[in-house]
């Protein structure tokens, strides 16, 4: 389908659907003033709540609400906003965004608010993705490197990575143009060491960045175990009181075998097989067949034991089931009854934690180990929420001056080393992105966003 044009009055339900005391229609567009004034009376004044009736092509009052009116470019799109506060009942808020569709706007769609943000300069691409991010979080730690993000924070160390570069290909550069003239030994020496300084400021860019994806995607956990040997007391355990707060996707449902959690502020998502055995009505099944293949992209299978009788035939059975390349943590459970002391142990079958869920023993020892599987260290750089493609523009960035280092007495190619790594950084902040990249990024949104 042919995007539609970014000159069109945009109207959407801003506020999650359901019942709410109060619910948000937002509309963007270049000018608001003839919506404004048939919907509300008058044009508000900017930036101020003003009390109004939303009215109907007859007339009739659709509702008594509050209004906001920001005027472009100080708005979050950069064009005219209206955002109408009405009663949030699935209903009436229909009735303000079908009067604005009357009124010439149209459906936004996903993300549009954003990618208008985007467009207008109001924020850059990773602040864009932050914004989803943001709403995503699926703990506070992720909320607040989200937020970082958002203010610009990731975007910042991207474009001091690009400033610093374009100061290297300057130098360089400036020789191009006399090649007759060798670099001399001096220039080489700045030019090495000022590709090192740039190299260290990525290389912590990088591993900021992947902490920040794990707060984001958080670690797929199986948790297999017989009934009774503790792994409800277990999570419960690991949660702590915070657990991770979940939202419905639209398309997903929560199902029964899948719970939340968080072990330090990392998201955890827990596929429980218990859940799986005991499948058997239809509606179930579904929510089993789903859960395998959630399996398959599981990166960890936690199989708790009662420490008294280790690892059992039934156990085994669950675990055949399970890909063999999946990480695995036994963990034996109930030391306070069978007297074994706390302790971690790698071995070659993976992981063995001793650990009582009941007396909170050995428990610490579980959350380290799940960190340190999630690839998660604790304290250390800035963090910032970051994406795959975000991951791989640093990585490939980095290659581009692993390869600059062997070429600092080839000016020519040297330059266009240093050129390929300032074009993969400003893909991080959309400074040239191709359409469809945009399209992807924002129909990943909600409606409204
Ligand atoms: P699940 O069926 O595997 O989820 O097991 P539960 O978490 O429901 O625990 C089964 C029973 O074992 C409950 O009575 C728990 O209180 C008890 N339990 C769980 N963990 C421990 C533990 O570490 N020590 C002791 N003594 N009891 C435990």
């Amino acid at each position: 389908m042919a995007r539609q044009a970014d000159s069109d009055v945009i109207a959407a339900i801003a506020t999650a659907s359901g019942q709410a005391g109060i619910g948000v229609v937002r509309v963007s567009g270049k000018n608001l003033g003839p919506i404004a004034t048939q919907l509300i009376g008058a044009i508000p004044a900017p930036r101020l709540a003003k009390r109004a009736r939303f009215r109907g092509a007859d007339g009739e009052p659709i509702d008594d609400g509050v209004v906001l009116f920001f005027p472009g470019p100080a708005s979050y799109t950069g064009e005219d906003v209206l955002e109408l506060q009405g009663h949030g009942g699935p209903v009436v808020l229909q009735m303000v965004l079908r009067r604005c569709l009357e009124l010439g706007a149209r459906l936004a769609e996903p993300g549009e608010f954003s990618r208008r943000a985007f467009l207008n300069d109001k924020i850059d691409l990773a602040q864009a993705e932050a914004v989803a991010d943001l709403i995503e979080a699926a703990t506070e730690t992720a909320a607040r490197c989200a937020l970082r993000s958002l203010r610009g924070e990731f975007s910042k160390v991207i474009g001091n990575l690009a400033k610093q570069l374009v100061e290297l290909r300057m130098l360089v550069e400036a020789t191009l143009d006399f090649p007759e003239e060798e670099i001399d030994a001096v220039d080489q020496e700045n030019i090495r060491a000022g590709l090192q300084r740039i190299g260290e400021a990525l290389a912590r860019a990088l591993q900021g960045a992947q902490q920040g994806s794990v707060l984001r995607s958080g670690l797929q956990v199986v948790l297999a175990g017989q009934p009774n040997v503790g792994k409800s007391s277990l999570l419960n355990r690991l949660a702590g009181e915070d657990l991770a707060i979940v939202t419905e996707i639209p398309g997903t449902t929560r199902d029964a075998v899948r719970q939340a959690i968080q072990v330090n502020g990392v998201p955890m998502n827990i596929v429980d097989t218990a859940g799986l055995r005991e499948a058997t009505d239809p509606v179930e099944a579904i929510g089993v067949a789903r859960a395998w293949t959630v399996i398959e992209r599981t990166e960890v299978v936690l199989l708790v034991v009662d420490a008294r009788a280790g690892v059992t035939t039934a156990d085994q059975q669950i675990l055949a089931r399970i890909p063999d390349k999946k990480k695995r943590v036994t963990v034996f459970n109930k030391i306070d009854l069978s007297g074994d002391a706390p302790r971690v142990v790698e071995s070659e079958e993976g992981w063995h934690v001793y650990l009582s869920a009941k007396s909170d023993e050995g428990i610490e020892g579980l959350r380290r180990v799940l960190l340190v599987l999630a690839g998660w260290r604790p304290g250390g750089e800035d963090i910032f929420i970051a994406r795959e493609r975000h991951l791989i523009a640093l990585e490939r960035a980095g290659e581009a001056l692993g390869h600059a280092e062997a070429l600092v007495g080839q000016s020519d190619l040297f330059a266009e080393e240093l050129r390929l790594a300032q074009r993969e950084l400003s893909a991080i902040t959309g400074e040239f992105t191709a359409d469809d990249l945009l399209g992807e990024i924002f129909s990943r949104f909600c409606v409204g966003k």
